[in-house]
């Protein structure tokens, strides 16, 4: 016999799975008067793993196909992370902005409004694992793989700047062609600035060395990454005279100029 009674509930402007912007999403998590005192000096950390309880989530299903690509083959549910569980537990990490009272200000939570919480935890740098091998679930849309992107380049890079948003575009524009910008073979050259090589970095999950993949030109002038796979390779560079500022709602096309050989 188990027994989980929820110690808090989400509030958010999101009411149903299918609108939640992982990437822009600002919450509150509002923790019952009764829990306040487990509060006691989490504000002492900047981002906290959140447990949820999907409430509205099918218990009954073990297979599905992955949410943002039902076109691909099934998973079993414990090798994704769809709300669709046995114990519908939904597992977030989230940047814990502020603690008002038993108000939680967090950004990025993937719950919707009403979610109840069943626990926070702090989270530690010793939680990364750097460069995990994962399968790849391709989103079939490309809008919601710049989305996952962009969600991926914050963690790792912790603030919107021009940068980070053209590393985004740049990943994306190699993606494209190379598929999966995390295996081992992908191995990638970044010209420019600290910011744009901590992101590619951060997306591409390449390490310089043990094996090396990754490798870096720090640069005021030149604007690019080179990328191999196998005999594939890709140039990816800004078009000249390109304002960064205007960076996130432009098309790739309009934006890089992309080289294959
Ligand atoms: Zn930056």
């Amino acid at each position: 016999m188990i027994n989980i009674e929820p110690i808090g509930v989400v509030h958010t402007e999101f009411k149903n799975p299918h609108e939640v912007k992982v990437s822009r999403q600002g919450a509150v998590i509002e923790i019952y008067p009764q829990y306040s005192p487990a509060l006691h000096r989490l504000g002492e950390h900047s981002h906290i793993w959140v447990l949820g309880w999907f409430h509205q989530s099918v218990r009954n299903v073990l297979r599905v196909n992955p949410r943002i690509n039902p076109d691909l083959p099934e998973y079993g549910v414990f090798g994704l992370r769809s709300p669709i569980r046995p114990n519908p537990i939904g597992l977030t990490c989230t940047r814990l902005d502020a603690i008002k009272d038993n108000l939680l200000y967090v950004q990025r939570l993937d719950f919707i409004d009403g979610t109840p919480i069943i626990d926070i935890k702090p989270y530690y740098e010793q939680d990364i694992i750097f460069s995990p091998r994962t399968p790849y679930i391709k989103p079939r849309e490309e809008a919601m793989l710049e989305e996952i992107m962009i969600k991926e380049a914050l963690y790792h890079h912790q603030e919107q700047c021009p940068d980070m948003l053209l590393g985004v575009k740049m990943c994306l524009a190699a993606e494209r062609e190379l598929g999966q910008l995390t295996q081992p073979d992908v191995k990638v050259w970044v010209t420019g600035a600290p910011c744009l090589a901590d992101v590619v970095q951060g997306l591409t999950r390449a390490r310089l060395s043990y094996p090396r993949r990754f490798h870096y030109q720090e640069s005021d002038r030149t604007t690019e990454t080179r990328w191999t796979k196998g005999s594939t390779s890709l140039v990816v560079k800004i078009k000249p005279g390109l304002d960064l500022t205007a960076v996130k709602d432009q098309p790739l096309a309009q934006l890089l100029d992309i080289e294959t050989h």
